[in-house]
């Protein structure tokens, strides 16, 4: 299922299915200038498939590797369609590595990848943002002030990170992409942020103000367990529906990991 959105210049196409909707996820891929910002999931194969057809961007660029942003990437290469992406992302996406059940179950496993025959030269700025992903860009679009955000931002007090990603990697994220003072940004998930340098700096300060709480509880001697209840009001259900993949206890595992 989808819903198209227009702000001026950008596009935005709204993908979920029944299981994302169950979970109340959906993502989104954005049209500008005839770029195409990521390639939604792939259980919207069939659908997203269609878009193409409809919408003839002449170019992909991704985000991330992250199944719902990259997951229909192939399938736009094997349409000729010329791509961007970070080779850090090109890198996952060859290695195919395999998904959890609530990742697959939602959005699904992305095809086998193939080299795209035409590289597309970036029109979007490509900004190295780790922290939700380790290849993780945000496009910059700086003749109108835009950002295309991915998932760097998503909410202000989303407070889940995936295990192996570092929060104070995730925080001078922030910081980069409001130094480029967008005007408005497009959040993958959200939509559109309309005060982004606000937004991405009230993210920052929570998050400053978070870490500093865990790290201040855990010089204190509190265990994982007593943080994750006590600072972070507990665990989410994505939380526990990814083992702790996508979670809070990730994050306090992340700051005990460098402080203690
Ligand atoms: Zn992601």
């Amino acid at each position: 299922m989808h819903e198209v959105e227009a702000y001026g210049d950008v596009t935005r196409v709204r993908l979920w299915n029944a299981p994302s909707r169950a979970v109340g996820m959906h993502v989104s891929v954005y049209l500008v200038r005839g770029i195409l910002v990521d390639a939604g999931f792939p259980n919207a194969s069939a659908e997203v498939g269609a878009l193409l057809e409809r919408l003839k961007p002449r170019a992909l660029m991704l985000t991330h590797w992250h199944e719902d942003h990259a997951g229909n990437a192939a399938l736009a290469v094997s349409r000729g369609i010329p791509v961007w992406l970070d080779p850090a992302t090109e890198e996952m996406l060859v290695k195919r590595p395999g998904l959890r059940a609530y990742r697959l179950l939602t959005w699904g496993r992305p095809a086998e990848w193939i080299a795209p025959r035409e590289r597309f030269v970036p029109e979007l700025e490509p900004v190295h943002t780790p922290g939700h992903s380790h290849d993780h860009q945000v496009l910059w679009d700086a003749s109108t002030g835009t950002l295309f955000g991915g998932d760097l931002w998503l909410g202000v007090r989303a407070k889940m990170m995936h295990e192996r990603e570092d929060p104070y990697v995730l925080v001078a994220s922030l910081q980069r992409a409001a130094a480029l003072a967008p005007e408005r940004m497009f959040d993958a998930h959200r939509g559109l942020v309309k005060d982004p340098v606000k937004a991405l700096d009230a993210k920052r300060a929570f998050w400053e103000e978070m870490l500093g709480a865990i790290e201040t509880r855990l010089r204190a001697g509190d265990s994982v367990r007593s943080i994750l209840r006590t600072v972070m009001g507990g665990e989410e259900l994505t939380g526990y529906a990814s083992l702790g993949e996508y979670s809070r206890r990730s994050v306090v595992l992340a700051v005990a990991k460098r402080v203690l």
